[in-house]
């Protein structure tokens, strides 16, 4: 018998009707035989909202009653959930991350899962019972209740098919998949029909929203099928798994991009050793993430040092660069927070040159000019002016035919 995971985000629960066809999709899947475990978020909009409270009643919220007071979100769809199953002949029966003792360490508002107790849940999954557990939230070793953050039901679904080791994940959300670019930017953009890992890692970070990154990259841990799909059309979604070799023959995924970006460029540094450390140092110390790191070799004593961070650490970041810069004798700080990166992705790179060259060619055709380059195994990104990235990933998308289905491998 298969053992399946299903997650039901937000929008897939954001009103009665919906929790209805959430409640029937679940009978169908279960009707073929299927153990069913079902994870679900608060309705859409119910946290925000529940956020919004706790600030109305406290200028900087204690992080323990926060999470008292964010988990009650999924706990009201856990409960109409089941209520409906049961109500429609399938019996269901709702949990807490408490109940199911979702053990998670004490860092509250954004707190990692250590261990799940299966026991219960195995029991009424034994005796036919469609488990509904809330998404987002567990307890410390204390008892007290803490939350995964924003987007965290995600994690729990895929922790909870790691531990039970489920046949696949699958996450219902209302896009059909991932696609090969923002359909908003590309019309003719193509659900993949798979996807690694790794892939799914660089898409994610790059603006394909829809999965938590932490999850992705629990699911790769634990190697944890993960599928994307919509809870309002049926259809296959895309799954997430390993490289399999006999997967589609092609070279590069997707185009990806990431407007939120802004670059700092030192000009003048001092070529000697721990500068790189002196600089990006203070800003890790303030819990600031560098995305893109570029030093060039020196020329007469003096190099010069870029990074990208997102937009919003970018008056922080230039709060701590500034009086470093006079400090650290750097000759000027040039700064461009209308940046963008865009991005090539796919595991093929590994065993093809050219892409990147390709790249360059389409986009220099297009008149757009680069402004940095970085390269990983299986990723090529480049910064660009703002206004340039909608033709950009137009441009690669066609260049690179990915909205043609890929030729099968046997
Ligand atoms: N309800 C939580 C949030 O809005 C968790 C989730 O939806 O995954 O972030
Ligand atoms: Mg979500």
């Amino acid at each position: 018998m298969t053992l399946l995971v299903q997650k039901f985000g937000g929008t897939s629960v954001g009103d009665f009707e919906r929790i209805k066809l959430v409640a029937e999709k679940i009978t169908q899947s279960k009707k073929t035989g299927q153990q069913i475990v079902v994870v679900v978020s608060a309705m859409s909009g119910e946290t925000d909202n529940l956020v919004a409270m706790a600030h109305k009643v406290a200028a900087m919220p204690d992080p323990r009653e926060y999470d008292v007071l964010l988990a009650t979100g999924e706990q009201v769809t856990i409960a109409l959930l089941s209520m409906m199953l049961i109500d429609m002949g399938c019996p269901a029966r709702s949990y807490t991350g408490a109940q199911v003792r979702i053990t998670t360490d004490n860092a509250h508002n954004k707190a990692r899962i250590l261990k799940i107790d299966q026991e219960k849940i195995k029991a009424d999954l034994q005796a036919g019972i469609v488990v509904v557990v809330a998404g987002f939230q567990g307890t410390d070793e204390h008892g007290n209740i803490t939350t995964l953050g924003r987007g965290g039901s995600d994690t729990t679904a895929v922790a909870l098919a790691a531990a039970l080791q489920a046949d696949e994940c699958q996450i219902y959300t209302d896009v059909e998949g991932v696609y090969t670019a923002d359909p908003r930017i590309v019309s003719n953009a193509r659900r993949m029909e798979r996807v690694t890992f790794e892939e799914m890692l660089e898409l994610a970070s790059l603006g394909a929203k829809v999965l938590q990154i932490r999850a992705v990259e629990l699911a790769g841990r634990y190697n944890v099928p993960l599928r994307v799909l919509s809870t309002f059309k049926n259809g296959p979604g895309t799954l997430i798994s390993y490289e399999d070799r006999k997967m589609e023959h092609q070279i590069i995924s997707g185009v990806a991009y990431n407007k939120d970006e802004a670059r700092i460029l030192l000009r003048g540094v001092p070529d000697a050793p721990g500068f790189a450390a002196k600089i990006l140092g203070p800003i890790s110390e303030a819990n600031i993430e560098v995305d893109m790191i570029v030093q060039n070799i020196a020329l007469n004593g003096f190099t010069d040092f870029t990074f990208t961070v997102h937009q919003r650490d970018f008056k922080r970041t230039m709060s701590i660069i500034s009086p470093l810069a006079d400090q650290l004798d750097i000759r000027e700080v040039l700064v461009d927070d209308k940046i963008a990166k865009l991005s090539l992705v796919g595991v093929g790179m590994r065993s093809h040159a050219g892409i990147a060259s390709k790249m360059f060619q389409v986009l220099g055709a297009e008149g757009v000019n680069i402004q940095l380059i970085a390269t990983s195994e299986i990723k090529v990104s480049v910064i660009l002016d703002e206004k340039y990235i909608e033709l950009g990933v137009r441009a690669l998308h066609e260049a690179f035919g990915l909205d043609q289905e890929p030729l099968q491998e046997d």
